[in-house]
């Protein structure tokens, strides 16, 4: 056994991207991608440096997806940090095909959207965001979905919402059959009423 730098990723056969890891350190991957990672780095002291500097690189990343300023999705893990750092998570979760009047203080850090959808045999997922007509504005493409859960945990960036107008937007997850058609998994509207003074307020 050759005995290389570490941090080298020649010292492993299969190096974990670092993209992937960053997710990793965000708690952003489903739960079967995740293991398949934590076991991984248990036996690669390689890949484990590499997330030492992935970490160094991800903190500013990861300051900012706690803040709430990132349109993101996150996982179930993400919210029990967040709430276990004392952040206020405020949370809304329309029925599919339906919709929900919301909003966001200025005491709020975190802004959900949990969207109730079936995955199942799902394996590329996109979260396309839309106006009000439909017209999608532009799409977080192969979001991290986990296998057989029951919602999509989506992160409003809370910079974004605090300076919004009232306004409605329309969310939609969609999938792809073999061909490559695009097929709609569920669509979710927000009405956003703005409840905090500023420019935007009218
Ligand atoms: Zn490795």
């Amino acid at each position: 056994m050759s005995v290389g730098n570490q941090g080298d990723p020649g010292n492993c056969p299969n190096p974990i991207d670092a993209a992937v890891l960053a997710d990793y350190w965000l708690a952003a991957l489903a739960k079967s991608e995740e293991e398949a990672v934590e076991e991984h780095l248990l036996g690669c002291d390689g890949c484990g440096a590499r997330l030492t500097e992935v970490i160094a690189l991800a903190g500013g990343v990861r300051n900012l997806a706690r803040k709430g300023c990132l349109r993101m999705v996150v996982s179930e893990a993400f919210l029990k940090r967040a709430a276990e750092d004392g952040l206020r998570v405020r949370e809304y979760a329309p029925p599919p095909g339906g919709g929900v009047e919301c909003t966001v203080t200025a005491d709020d850090d975190i802004l959900i959207g949990r969207l109730a959808v079936s995955l199942s045999g799902a394996s590329r997922v996109d979260l396309c965001f839309c106006d009000e007509r439909g017209l999608e504005q532009f799409r977080l493409p192969d979001i991290p979905v986990q296998d057989g859960a029951s919602s999509v945990v989506y992160q409003e960036s809370i910079t974004f919402a605090k300076a919004a107008p009232t306004t409605t937007m329309i969310v939609r997850l969609v999938t792809f059959d073999e061909a490559g058609s695009e097929r709609m998994l569920g669509e979710y509207t927000f009405h956003h009423t703005r409840s905090l003074p500023g420019p935007g307020a009218w």
